[in-house]
C-alpha cells in the first residue's frame, strides 16, 4: 500500500510576508495532523528555503526545491547544487518540470542527470513527465512519457525506488483542463508497467503523482485511481484551504 503523497509547487510565487501567512494558515487548519498519515511537502523558490524550513520545523511537512544543477559545484553561475539544497533541509527536489523543459530547453538526458545528482545528495527527486497539447492531440502521450521515463531509468538503474514520479500533461498545467480519471490512470499504469520491466519491487513502491489543475473538486476521482498515488499541485498549493482539501480528498 503506497501512502498518499501531496506535494505543493509554489513556482515563482511568494514573498516573506505571504509565505508566513500561508504556512501559518495551513498549520492552523490542521495540516500537521494530516502529515501523520500522508507524505506532504512544499517545493518553494530558492530564496525562501531557509524561511520555509523554519516555518515548517516539527510540522511533519517536508521541504523541497523546484530545480537543481546536475553538477556538484564549480563555474555554473546562477545554478544551485544538490548538496546546497540538502544542507538547507530539502528532502525533495522537482526535476524535469515542463516549465523547465519548455523555457530552459531541458532535455531528457539533463533531467535524468539532475535526478541522479539529487539522489547522490540523499534527496528524493520528483521526476516530471508529460506530453504537450499537440502531442496529446496526435495520440502520442504514451510514446512521449515512455521516452522521458526511459532516459531516467537508463541512468538511474536500481535507484528508481528512491524517486517520486509525476505525470503532468502539459496541456493541463494551470489551464483548468484535466484528463478524465480513466485517461490519467492509463498513463500512470503504463509508467508503472515500464518501471516493473526494470525493477518489479520498485514499481510497486514508487509513488506516481498526478499534476495539472488538480483542485478540491476533481481530486477525489483522480486520487481514487489505483495507480494515482497523490498529486503535484501548483495553483492550489498557494491557498491554505484548497491545499488542505486536496490532502483530505482521498
Ligand atoms: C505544476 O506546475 O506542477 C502544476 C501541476 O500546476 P497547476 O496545479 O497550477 O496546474
Amino acid at each position: 500500500m503506497r501512502p498518499l503523497t501531496i506535494i505543493g509547487n509554489w513556482k515563482m510565487n511568494g514573498s516573506l510576508s505571504a509565505n508566513q501567512q500561508l504556512i501559518q494558515a495551513m498549520l492552523g487548519l490542521g495540516l500537521t495532523d494530516l502529515a501523520k498519515s500522508a507524505r506532504l511537502a512544499l517545493c518553494v523558490p530558492y530564496p525562501y528555503l531557509i524561511q520555509v524550513a523554519d516555518l515548517l520545523a516539527n510540522s511533519g511537512i517536508a521541504l523541497g526545491a523546484q530545480d537543481v544543477s546536475d553538477h556538484p559545484n564549480g563555474a555554473y553561475t546562477g545554478d544551485v547544487s544538490a548538496n546546497m539544497l540538502q544542507e538547507l533541509g530539502c528532502q525533495y527536489v522537482i526535476v524535469g518540470h515542463s516549465e523547465r523543459r519548455q523555457y530552459h530547453h531541458e532535455g531528457d538526458g539533463l533531467v535524468a542527470r539532475k535526478a541522479k545528482a539529487a539522489l547522490q545528495a540523499n534527496m528524493t527527486p520528483i521526476i516530471c513527465v508529460g506530453e504537450t497539447e499537440e502531442e496529446h492531440d496526435d495520440g502520442k502521450a504514451l510514446v512521449v512519457v515512455r521516452r522521458q521515463l526511459q532516459a531516467v531509468l537508463d541512468l538511474l538503474q536500481g535507484q528508481v525506488a528512491s524517486c517520486v514520479l509525476a505525470y503532468e500533461p502539459v496541456w493541463a498545467i494551470g489551464t483548468g483542463k484535466v484528463p478524465t480519471p480513466a485517461q490519467a490512470q492509463d498513463v500512470h499504469r503504463e509508467l508503472r508497467l515500464q518501471l516493473a520491466k526494470f525493477d518489479a519491487e520498485a514499481a510497486s513502491k514508487v509513488a506516481i503523482l498526478y499534476g495539472g489543475s488538480l483542485k478540491p473538486d476533481n481530486a477525489k476521482d483522480l486520487l481514487a485511481m489505483p495507480d494515482i498515488d497523490g498529486g503535484l499541485v501548483g495553483g492550489a498549493s498557494l491557498n491554505a484551504q484548497d491545499f488542505l482539501a486536496l490532502c483530505q480528498a482521498s
